[in-house]
C-alpha cells in the first residue's frame, strides 16, 4: 500500500487546490436562490469522478437537491462499502461575524487551518475518501474492495428527497457498510470514531380549560387552571432521579457494556468544569450514570417551550383559557420512536388531571442508531485512523442524531462507520468555519488505509443490535 500512500502524499497540493474548487461553489441547500449552485457542486463531484475509473457516474434526481452516485464493483469476495457525504453547506449568515476569514466562499489556508464555509462540514471531510479512492485507482488500477459513492446535496436543509431516494433505491445502494466522515473528534489530541447516535420523539401538548380567560378573584378555586395542569403533567413525566415515569419506556434500551464504559472513561469530561462552563449550580440527570453515559447512552427528556397566560410586566390575575408545551425525548438503541410515541402519549393522557382537555400529539421521530462495538468494520476504521494519525481512535457515542444513518440502517441494513476528521472547535454552521489542514491531509492517508482494511473484513451478520 506504500505506493498508494506515496502517490497521495505527492498529490497533496493538487488535492488542496481541487478542494478549493468545490469550496468556492456556494452550495447552500436552504437557499432556493442558490439551488443551481448546489447542483453545480454535485456536478463538480461527478466530473471529478469521471477521470478516476469509477463507473455509472450520475447526478441523480431525488425530488429535492440531486445526489451523486458512482460505483466500482470489481473486487469479488470483498465487502461493498458505500461512501456517504454531503456537498451542500449551511448558509454563511451572519456574514459580518466572519472576522478571521471574511470570505466564506473564497477558501484559504492560514495558521494551519483551511478556512471557508463547508470545510469541516462536509467538503474537506468527504473529499479525502474520494481522493484516496482515486489514488488507489491511479496507482493500482483497482480498489481493494467494492465501493459505491453516494454524496447528497440536502443534508443541511431540504425536502427529505434524499431519504426517499434511499428508500426507493435499495438495490442500487445495497452495501455491507457505509463509510462517512461528518463527525468530530472528542478533543484535538484524541481521534474519535462515533458508533452510536441518539434518536428522538418530539411532542406537543395542548391544554384547554374554560371557554374564555377568567379573573382569578372571581373564579379562582372553582375550576382547574390549565397552566397549573401543565405544570402537573410536566412534573409527572420525570421522577426526582431523572428517570422518565412512562411505563415501558426503558424496556428496549440496550444496556451499556463494560467495554463501552471503558472507552468512555478514556475521554471522561470534568463535571465541575462542565458545570461552570454551563453556568449551573449542579449537573443533573439519571441517577447511576456519568454525565457522558447519560448524554450518549441513556434517553433524556426536555421541555422546549411552554406557553399560555400572562408573562408581561407587572401582575395580571388571569386564569388563561388555554396553554401548552412542547417536549422531546432523546432515544437510544433499540428504542423505536413509533412505540415510544404511543407509550408517551398514553402516559400524558394518564397524567392529565380532571377538568381540562388535554390533547397530545407526536410531531416527529428519529430512530437511534448503534453499531455494536465488536463490529469488524468499526475495528477496520480504528486501524486505518490509527495508521494515519498515530493514535488509536476512541469509540464514542453522540447525543444528537444524523438522520440518514437511521435510513441506512433501516432500509439498507447497513451500519454507518463514522470516521470523522473534524474538531468541535471548527465552528461548523457558524462564522469562520475551518478545519485543520493536517486533518485533511492525514484524512486522505487514513482513507487509503480504510478501504484496504475494509477489504479484509469477513462480512458479519450485522447490523441490528440483538
Ligand atoms: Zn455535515
Amino acid at each position: 500500500m506504500l505506493d498508494v500512500l506515496e502517490y497521495a502524499a505527492r498529490n497533496q497540493e493538487r488535492y488542496l487546490s481541487q478542494l478549493f474548487e468545490i469550496l468556492r461553489i456556494q452550495s447552500v441547500s436552504a437557499d432556493p436562490a442558490r439551488a443551481g449552485e448546489v447542483r453545480r457542486a454535485g456536478q463538480w463531484v461527478a466530473d471529478f469522478l469521471a477521470g478516476t475509473g469509477f463507473e455509472h457516474i450520475s447526478v441523480m434526481e431525488t425530488g429535492g437537491h440531486p445526489a451523486v452516485y458512482a460505483d466500482w464493483l470489481h473486487a469479488p469476495g470483498t465487502p461493498t462499502i458505500m461512501v456517504y457525504g454531503h456537498y451542500d453547506v449551511q448558509p454563511e449568515d451572519p456574514i459580518d461575524k466572519w472576522v478571521i476569514h471574511p470570505t466564506p466562499f473564497e477558501p484559504t489556508v492560514k495558521d494551519g487551518q483551511i478556512w471557508g464555509r463547508g470545510t469541516s462540514d462536509d467538503k474537506a471531510q468527504f473529499m479525502p475518501h474520494i481522493f484516496a479512492l482515486e489514488a488507489w485507482l491511479k496507482v493500482r488500477g483497482s480498489l481493494p474492495c467494492n465501493v459505491k459513492i453516494f454524496i447528497e446535496g440536502e443534508e443541511e436543509g431540504g425536502t427529505g428527497g434524499t431519504h426517499d431516494f434511499v428508500r426507493s433505491h435499495r438495490d442500487l445502494l445495497a452495501c455491507d457498510a457505509v463509510a462517512l466522515s461528518d463527525t468530530s473528534w472528542f478533543s484535538p489530541e484524541q481521534p474519535t470514531i462515533v458508533y452510536a447516535l441518539r434518536g428522538i420523539s418530539y411532542f406537543q401538548v395542548d391544554v384547554k380549560g374554560p371557554a374564555r380567560d377568567l379573573h382569578s378573584g372571581v373564579y379562582g378555586g372553582m375550576l382547574r387552571n390549565p397552566l397549573n395542569a401543565i405544570g402537573q403533567i410536566i412534573a409527572g413525566l420525570q421522577d426526582d432521579q431523572g428517570r422518565l415515569t412512562v411505563p415501558g419506556f426503558y424496556d428496549d434500551v440496550v444496556p451499556l457494556t463494560e467495554v463501552e464504559k471503558d472507552e468512555f472513561r478514556k475521554v471522561a469530561i470534568n463535571d465541575d468544569e462542565r458545570r461552570k462552563d454551563l453556568g449551573v449550580e449542579a449537573l443533573f440527570g439519571e441517577a447511576g450514570y456519568t454525565s457522558l453515559e447519560r448524554n450518549w447512552a441513556r434517553p433524556s427528556f426536555d421541555v422546549h417551550g411552554i406557553w399560555g397566560g400572562f408573562s408581561g410586566e407587572g401582575s395580571k390575575t388571569v386564569i388563561a383559557s388555554e396553554g401548552g408545551f412542547k417536549f422531546s425525548c432523546r432515544l437510544v438503541a433499540n428504542q423505536d420512536p413509533e412505540k415510544i410515541r404511543g407509550l408517551v402519549e398514553d402516559h400524558v393522557r394518564h397524567l392529565a388531571p380532571s377538568g381540562v382537555k388535554v390533547d397530545v400529539k407526536g410531531l416527529h421521530g428519529g430512530t437511534p442508531v448503534m453499531v455494536p462495538v465488536d463490529n469488524p468494520f468499526l475495528k477496520a476504521g480504528q486501524d486505518a485512523v490509527e495508521a494515519a494519525f498515530g493514535k488509536r481512535p476512541v469509540l464514542v457515542r453522540e447525543g444528537a442524531s444524523i438522520p440518514i444513518t437511521a435510513v441506512f440502517l433501516e432500509d439498507l441494513n447497513a451500519p454507518s462507520i463514522m470516521v470523522g476528521f473534524g474538531l468541535d472547535s471548527d465552528n461548523i454552521h457558524g462564522p469562520d468555519e475551518h478545519m485543520p489542514l493536517s486533518h485533511f491531509r492525514n484524512g486522505i492517508a487514513a482513507c487509503v488505509h480504510l478501504y484496504k482494511a475494509f477489504a479484509g473484513v469477513v462480512i458479519p451478520s450485522h447490523s441490528r443490535v440483538p
